[in-house]
């Protein structure tokens, strides 16, 4: 392959990483207000509306309009976030804010999630602002803070204080087009749907006492680590809900792999073992209730046994099931061990949504693919993460997540990097983003 230029927003790219906007979950991290700052001048153009909004002088968003000629019209908004997750240095083969361009990736935590978008939307919506086209709908352009904290200080905030300036007919958001190649050709998922989310607290009792005579103890911490084995040994039988069912028929695959990702008794096994392990991960995750106890907390000291500790447990669940079925499901994996717990429900809890597949978006964003992958086709998939996108479902909006990946870029390499080390993208993505937002706003709105 010939070398890729840099463009805009590779550049946009390497100092928004540089930022470290890094959201731990408190309200004094992420700080996405400089990265607000940092986007203002690229966005700021003439015939631009554009405000900073926040609940705190750190969280502050960006929201940029690019007005339409009709207000009947619709609204298209570009939906980006400018937070991202902390990272664990040492597993880094590059310094991870270091935003660095190495043969033709970008380096860094948040390079996929999701500042390769942010900076391609911001890029684009200034091209589109530059070009003066008086296109009857209107543009918005957000880049909001909070999005891997559950958006208290970030979309959630914003829709409830400043809906008109953030609410849209079609949303655009992240994830989602990663070429991925099967028998009939290649293929490029759209997520029109997510899991929802029931964010669970364990508190494990047990009795405080000297850790020199552990005999007559009811230590808490060995009491959660038997409750960590029974959460993560859970394997309930898939769901094959029909987001799933729509997913698997239209991608095509060979016709045995199409049989067990359909079939219950079959895809779990199939993807402990199956060697491309983000698809497989991903397969499994859309399929299954999952469970994952990723924290556990106690005030100890080496002398003492713990009388409590705390487990954070993170459920997400299917379209069709509740956030009672999530704790119904603990209470019946804790078995015995229930009187010695107290389960609390944590933030952020909501149901799986999505949006129709039949909409004016769906199209432009097959149109615009087609321009870049001629021989590709759009598929609706379902994501296992939480997005943004979510708020506006709620209200009625019709939201996907979207991109649109060069081959550099593996499908399976793709999930991987979420929230992990060596994230990175490369160049070429960057520019095949950056025309595509034009691409679909002009065609949407014109
Ligand atoms: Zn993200």
């Amino acid at each position: 392959m010939t070398a890729v230029a840099p463009n805009a927003s590779t550049e946009i790219l390497q100092q928004l990483i540089r930022l470290q906007c890094v959201n731990d979950g408190h309200e004094d991290s992420g700080n996405e207000t400089r990265a607000a700052d940092l986007l203002r001048p690229v966005v700021d153009l003439p015939g631009v509306e554009v405000q900073t909004l926040g609940p705190k002088a750190n969280r502050q968003s960006l929201v940029a309009r690019l007005p339409g000629t009709d207000p009947a019209a619709p609204t298209l908004l570009l939906l980006a976030h400018t937070d991202v997750v902390p990272v664990q240095p040492a597993d880094w083969h590059q310094d991870p804010f270091g935003g660095e361009l190495i043969d033709g990736w970008v380096w860094g935590r948040g390079a996929i999630d999701m500042l390769c978008l942010t900076a391609s939307m911001a890029v684009a919506f200034r091209e589109l602002a530059e070009r003066r086209l008086a296109l009857p709908g209107s543009v918005v352009f957000a880049a909001v803070a909070d999005e891997e904290a559950g958006a208290a200080w970030g979309a959630d905030w914003l829709l409830q204080h400043h809906r008109d300036a953030v609410m849209a007919d079609y949303v655009i958001t992240e994830c989602g087009g990663t070429p991925m190649h099967t028998p009939s050709g290649m293929k490029l998922p759209v997520l029109v749907a997510e899991k929802g989310s029931a964010w669970t607290k364990l508190i494990v009792h047990g009795t405080a006492g000297h850790g020199s005579t552990p005999l007559i103890a009811d230590n808490a911490l060995v009491r959660a680590a038997e409750v960590v084995r029974r959460l993560a040994a859970y394997r309930p039988l898939a769901v094959i809900h029909d987001t799933w069912r729509e997913y698997v028929k239209a991608m095509e695959f060979d016709p045995e792999l199409e049989a067990t990702l359909l079939d219950p008794a079959r895809i779990t096994d199939w993807a402990v073992a199956h060697p491309d392990r983000g698809f497989a991960a991903d397969c499994h995750a859309c399929t299954h209730m999952t469970m994952s106890p990723n924290v556990l907390r106690g005030d100890g000291k080496t002398n003492t046994i713990p009388g409590s500790v705390e487990m954070e447990v993170d459920i997400r669940i299917l379209p069709g099931q509740t956030a009672d079925d999530a704790l119904a499901v603990v209470r019946d994996l804790l078995g015995d061990l229930i009187e010695h717990v107290e389960i609390v429900p944590l933030h952020g809890n909501w149901p799986a949504t999505a949006s129709p597949v039949d909409s004016p978006l769906w199209r432009t964003i097959g149109k615009a693919s087609a321009s870049v992958y001629p021989d590709a086709r759009v598929v609706p998939a379902i994501t296992p993460g939480g997005t943004d996108a979510r708020f506006y479902r709620d209200l009625g909006a019709t939201s996907y997540g979207y991109g649109l990946f060069s081959h550099e870029l593996t499908f399976d390499h793709y999930v991987a990097m979420f929230h992990a080390a060596d994230e990175r993208v490369d160049v070429h993505s960057m520019g095949l983003m950056e025309g595509l937002w034009t691409d679909i706003a002009v065609d949407l709105l014109g």
